[in-house]
């Protein structure tokens, strides 16, 4: 089975602007979507869309009111996110009772080819988090903490930047390599970025991550 991720219902619908934000418009997921909603939906959608990727804002706004819309069954809001997460998904409650769903990872089957290439090419620089932080401060792993940056506008977080020039780091000053095999030298303290990649089968797929689209080819290939 399925490793399940929950989400409320606030978190489940930013996580849709934010993949519309990301990977731009995917028209054929929007008029599913807006197929299942019925009525006015697909017109309006489809009128929207015609003016291509720049009306992305228009579109994240047009999908906000869809998923806020009181005429949206509960059925027809799980399956907008199924649809746009390519994922099974159920609403359920959280720990403290709160009115969320339940995302199916659909990474059954992935195996982590070592390839390397999400400690090279993925923009992860913005996305540590203050239990990372806290984590490294625990362990004393200054060494760690010494490769981490602060934004000097917004304060945040930026991984990797050297502290001998304050430049940042690609790749990762962690990622060991040896004849085309990749390992990370600090795998038990990875930042949480690094311990959920790939997050879904989608988000593997559109990052490009090797080990993601081998899964893709066998599952096509039957
Ligand atoms: S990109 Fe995918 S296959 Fe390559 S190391 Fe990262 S998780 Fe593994
Ligand atoms: S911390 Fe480890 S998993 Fe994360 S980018 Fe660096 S080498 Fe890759």
């Amino acid at each position: 089975m399925d490793a399940e991720i929950f989400l409320t219902m606030e978190e489940a619908k930013d996580a849709m602007y934010l993949d519309l934000e990301h990977y731009g418009i995917q028209e054929d997921t929007l008029e599913e979507i807006a197929d299942l909603a019925g009525g006015g939906w697909p017109n309006r959608f489809r009128e929207v869309m015609e003016g291509g990727e720049s009306r992305i804002y228009d579109v994240i706004a047009l999908v906000r009111e869809l998923l806020n819309s009181p005429t949206v069954t509960e059925e027809v809001f799980c399956g907008a996110l199924s649809i746009m997460f390519w994922s099974g998904v159920r609403k359920m409650r959280g720990q403290e009772g709160e009115d969320g769903v339940s995302l199916t990872t659909e990474l059954h089957g992935f195996g982590c080819l070592h390839c390397g290439q999400c400690c090279t090419e993925l923009d992860y620089s913005r996305s540590l988090t203050s239990d990372d932080i806290a984590m490294w401060k625990k362990a004393g792993r200054h060494d760690i903490l010494a490769w981490v940056g602060k934004d000097k506008e917004d304060g945040g977080y930026i991984i990797w930047v050297n502290p001998d020039t304050g430049e940042p780091q690609e790749p990762c000053p962690f990622l060991a390599s040896d004849h085309g095999k990749h390992a990370c030298t600090i795998h038990e303290l990875k930042p949480s970025i690094c311990r959920e990649y790939p997050a879904t089968k989608k988000h593997g797929f559109m990052t490009g991550c090797p080990g993601v689209e081998l899964m893709f080819k066998r599952e096509c290939a039957g």
